[in-house]
């Protein structure tokens, strides 16, 4: 058996950031990472000579005082290489209508929507007043939602005035934001907010909190931003990595947690894992931070106690996430448009809206005068992860197909000039990344699960902590790092100590 004060389960985004910092407080802290690389949804693998990022392909809070920022800056590493996007992401919401620039420059953003969505400035103006509040709140580094004295007090400490206005609205929906200023008739500007929304929290405009939907929909915007890394995806993951390693935390790859139970006096944890060559191993430590989705518990819980069952059934209870698909494809530059976004959100009847990114020349992804041409589409999780093997082919070479044909439609090149292409369901990511039934992206931000409603970092059993893309603020990679940062800080409370993260 071997002995940690810390085990953080799962080597994600959010389980390298929990491991960074607590090893930089000076905790001994392991890391159990079942693949043979840490990155998980963040991460990428190589095919041939080229790399692919397996689910994100953007980066959100690298500028001064972004979450990642701020946390690298504390950890005392570099941020990874990046540029700014600008603009962003094009929308094409396939009317007949020229797509939608989501230009950097909020001037330039604002003539944009208004050439797009005329008569709708209330709502914008309401959404950035909405966001002010939310920003000044959520960079003093709140707990939500909260279940102890000490959460109540951070929490206290992180309210500004402007959030006793704003708050009022945590029960209202984007939607309702648009009835209210008088744009909901506006079909183009709802389509356009649907197919954002449900890239990033999940859920259409009608069942997107207000106050987290504000602030999705300013992201791209200065001084906020969206980045593209230089080199891969997996440079994030490097970084943490470096920074854990450096601070003495042990990152043991090949090792898949199958169980957690409590020892007799439940103050100490016991992690059962299969290691390399399938061994069977046991770890035992005071605190866990699980950065696993958090439905994982359901299995790895024993119901042994009331404690036990009372939250697996809590667990059991939370909705069903989305899965995504995933196309990797790869092409020769000549063939692609010469103007050709890096980001684009094509509103895509077959298979669905898609997010598509565009390596560019020279970011590390594919040989000089190629590109990586990636396409997710969010799905229902079905039965990918119970088809027979026969079906399960055919299924794959259905969409695979399909999102390869509107690919070559929407850059105008042929079938015969892909170098490159394959895909990704949600048994691939229930693979890669052990989350059940491959779904992805966590909670859903409807107004009642979002922030205050959502789902507790600290759980009601002692020293058993969550962090990643089901808990606040949610999913991406700056989100699920500042939920990490979030269990950290409840974790070393209960030990009498604080970290605290400067602003910039
Ligand atoms: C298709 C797609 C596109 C996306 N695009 C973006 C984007 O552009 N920008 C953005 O910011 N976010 C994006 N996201 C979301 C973002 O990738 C995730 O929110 C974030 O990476 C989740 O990090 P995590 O650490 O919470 O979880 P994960 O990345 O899932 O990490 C969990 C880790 O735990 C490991 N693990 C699983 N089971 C076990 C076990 N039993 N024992 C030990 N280890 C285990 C996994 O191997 C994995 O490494 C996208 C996601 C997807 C799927």
């Amino acid at each position: 058996m071997l002995q940690e004060s810390v085990i953080v389960i799962g080597g994600g985004i959010a389980g390298l950031t929990a491991a960074a910092l607590l090893a930089h407080e000076g905790v001994s802290v392991t890391i159990l990472e079942a693949h043979y690389q840490p990155g998980g949804c963040a991460g990428t693998f190589k095919r041939g000579q080229y790399v692919f990022d397996v689910g994100a392909t953007q980066v959100a809070g690298l500028e001064p005082g972004g979450s990642h920022d701020r946390l690298f800056k504390h950890l005392g590493i570099s941020s990874p290489g990046a540029e700014i996007l600008d603009p962003a992401c094009l929308v094409d919401l396939a009317d007949g209508y020229a797509p939608i620039n989501l230009w950097h420059d909020p001037s330039r953003w604002e003539v944009e929507r208004q050439h797009h969505f005329a008569g709708s400035e209330l709502f914008w103006s309401l959404c950035s007043l909405l966001h002010k509040g939310n920003w000044a709140f959520a960079s003093r580094d709140p707990v939500l939602p909260i279940r102890s004295f000490w959460d109540f007090n951070q929490f206290l400490k992180a309210l500004r005035p402007l959030n006793a206005y704003t708050g009022l609205l945590s029960k209202l929906s984007v939607a309702d934001l648009l009835k209210i200023t008088g744009s909901y008739q506006n079909q183009r500007l709802r389509r356009f907010l649907d197919l954002q929304l449900k890239l990033y929290s999940q859920e259409i405009a009608d069942r997107t909190a207000a106050l987290y939907g504000a602030t999705v929909l300013q992201i791209a915007h200065a001084p906020l931003g969206l980045w593209h890394l230089e080199g891969s995806m997996q440079k994030l993951s490097e970084h943490l990595t470096s920074a854990l390693l450096r601070d003495g935390a042990r990152l043991l790859v090949g090792h898949r947690v199958v169980g957690l139970s409590t020892s007799r006096s439940e103050k100490e944890w016991d992690i059962h894992v299969i290691g390399p060559k399938r061994r069977s191993m046991q770890f035992h430590a005071s605190d866990v931070v699980f950065s696993l989705p958090p439905q994982c518990l359901i299995n790895f819980l024993a119901p042994n106690s009331w404690m036990n069952k009372k939250y697996i059934s809590q667990l059991k209870k939370l909705p069903q996430p989305s899965s995504a698909i995933v196309f990797y494809g790869a092409i020769n530059r000549i063939d692609l448009p010469e103007d050709c976004p890096t980001h684009l959100q094509l509103a895509a009847k077959d298979p669905g809206p898609m997010f598509i990114s565009v390596s560019r020349e020279g970011d590390g992804r594919a040989p000089s005068g190629q590109a990586t041409l990636i396409a997710s589409v969010f799905i229902e999780t079905g039965d990918w992860c119970f088809l027979e093997q026969d079906n399960y082919q055919k299924e794959k070479q259905i969409l695979l197909d399909k999102i390869a044909h509107q690919l070559e439609n929407w850059f105008g090149f042929e079938p015969i000039n892909w170098l490159h292409k394959e895909l990704a369901t949600p048994r691939s990511f229930a693979k890669w990344t052990g989350r059940p039934n491959g779904i992805v992206g966590g909670l859903g931000q409807h107004p009642s699960l979002f922030g205050p409603f959502g789902l507790s970092s600290r759980t009601p059993l002692r020293g058993l902590w969550l962090c990643g893309d089901s808990i606040y603020p949610g999913e991406g990679t700056a989100g699920v790092s500042q939920s990490a940062l979030m269990a950290c800080r409840q974790l070393m409370a209960a030990r009498g100590q604080d970290i605290h993260i400067a602003n910039n």
